[in-house]
């Protein structure tokens, strides 16, 4: 007899899910049903601020697949539905047909949960005010295109973590004048420590950035529906910002109302719980992707990491468990990347700040190296901070922070941190070298050397 999946959410995690179970199940075996609110599936949000910045020229690049594509694999693909509830007991959602107006249920034998995060979105004074945005779908590139396009010279972002310096970047790049406010006292203050930040401080105000740190944005003045200035309240100082356009970005939250009012289990995190093959508290119901937490492999606490590396992973953990295999997701190191124009910017596992709330004993080790041999044309300088434990010596986290090729180098640590090493075993591994791509002692080599004689 056919069985039914059914998935809420048509992006990273839901399609990557849909795409494994059909790899392993025939149409006659399993049918499968995506619904999604929006009319898109499969695109690359990564890709939208360099859309913005111009970099990425077609938004149509970063479609992954379309909806036609998908059916064409035989995934019943239902854009512009919305999932208004989940009937636990009676297998079966209720849907929305956004263009049609009308409610059906349809019944699942297997339900995955894919609704993603949304942007946050404080209640400040003004924030609905026409030209206050943010960047999260393909839309929203487009009515940023439209300002942009309309003549807006003055731009402020909200939050100077990956996305507000990617969005500023690219904002930088259409030549608008750009203001960056931050309530912390460093960019990436949230994954960094507060001195390898500063370098990245620097290169937002060498870019001409009026970088603004330390102020909270307190809400926005409107004038005629359209904002005009950010307020802001920087100690006994209150300051006003003039904008044409707001990019707010300040982060994300876990979209687990659904499943919630359906009384599927939600951690203190605000992400669905999951157990290591991805299955909620409730029997045939799953859930993957942004929406929910995860496991820490230095802290074993549950966190929500929302990048697009773990929804595809979990995508397809689930299509492989749905379709009869035995998949599991291993957890989460907080590994990311991103760059400030020529400044790359990298961490994996736990910062200095991060490991001392977990309870560990630990140090930081910033080492200063090059990109590549220093008498190679195009070196760049590049920092790397190791966080150990003290006595063992085990790696905790690390930081990179550096000119073009030092960013990547994160990935070696990270490997190091998922099998669980001590940075004197990490200063004796075979890592490549030739003058064109490292010294003769890679960075990561030397920084872990160099935490290994300290501890
Ligand atoms: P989403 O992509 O949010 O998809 C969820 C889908 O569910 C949405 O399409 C939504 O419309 C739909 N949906 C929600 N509720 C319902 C409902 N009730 N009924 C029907 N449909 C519903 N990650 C990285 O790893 N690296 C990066 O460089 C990076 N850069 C990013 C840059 C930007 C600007 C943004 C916004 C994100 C970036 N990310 C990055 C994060 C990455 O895009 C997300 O982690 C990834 O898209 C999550 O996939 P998902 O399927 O879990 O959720």
């Amino acid at each position: 007899m056919t069985r039914r999946l059914v998935i809420i959410g048509g992006d990273a995690a839901g399609m990557s899910a849909a795409a494994q179970a059909r790899r392993m199940k025939t149409v006659d075996e399993l049918e499968i049903v995506a619904f999604e609110r929006t009319s898109r599936t499969s695109y690359a949000a990564c890709g939208l601020p360099y859309l913005v910045g111009g970099i990425v020229t077609s938004p149509d690049s970063l479609i992954a697949r379309t909806p036609e594509q998908h059916r064409a694999k035989g995934i019943d693909v239902r854009t512009r539905h919305e999932v208004t509830a989940i009937d636990v007991k009676g297998s079966a959602v209720t849907v929305r047909d956004l263009d049609a107006g009308l409610e059906s249920t349809v019944h699942f034998d297997e339900l995955l949960i894919g609704t993603g995060a949304s942007g946050l979105w404080p209640r400040w004074p003004g924030i609905d005010a026409k030209g206050v945005l943010q960047l999260r779908t393909l839309d929203d590139a487009a009515e940023v295109e439209r300002w942009l396009v309309a003549g807006a010279r003055r731009a402020v972002v909200v939050g100077a973590g990956y996305i507000g310096l990617e969005v500023a970047e690219g904002l930088l790049k259409r030549g608008l004048h750009v203001t960056v406010v931050e309530r912390l006292d460093a960019p990436m203050g949230a994954v960094l420590d507060a001195d390898m930040a500063t370098d990245v401080a620097g290169a937002m105000r060498a870019a001409g950035i009026d970088l603004r740190l330390g102020t909270a944005v307190t809400g926005f003045t409107v004038i005629d529906g359209r904002v005009a200035t950010v307020e802001t309240a920087a100690g006994a100082v209150t300051g006003a910002v003039e904008a044409d356009i707001v990019v707010i970005g300040l982060g994300v939250r876990a979209n687990a109302e659904l499943a919630r009012a359906a009384g599927i289990g939600v951690g203190e995190s605000g992400g669905i719980h999951v157990d290591d093959r991805l299955r909620t508290d409730q029997p045939h119901i799953w859930a993957a992707g942004d929406c929910v937490e995860s496991r820490h492999r230095m802290t074993g606490q549950s966190v929500v990491v929302a990048l697009g590396t773990h929804a595809n992973k979990q995508g397809r953990v689930v299509g492989t468990n749905i379709a009869g295999g035995n998949a599991a997701f291993g957890g989460v190191l907080g590994t990311a990347i991103t760059r400030f124009q020529d400044l790359e910017i990298a961490r994996t596992g736990l910062t200095e700040k991060e490991a001392a709330a977990a309870g560990f004993d630990a140090i930081g080790v910033t080492t200063e190296a090059s990109t590549r041999a220093q008498y190679y044309p195009g070196a760049q300088p590049m920092k790397v901070k190791v966080v150990v434990e003290r006595g063992s010596g085990l790696l905790l986290g690390a930081q990179i922070v550096g000119g073009a090729d030092a960013g990547k180098r994160i990935d070696v640590l990270a490997t190091a941190l998922w099998n669980r090493m001590t940075v004197a075993e990490v200063a004796g591994m075979d890592l490549s070298y030739a003058p064109p791509f490292s010294s003769v002692w890679d960075p990561v080599l030397l920084a872990a050397g160099k935490a290994a004689a300290m501890i």
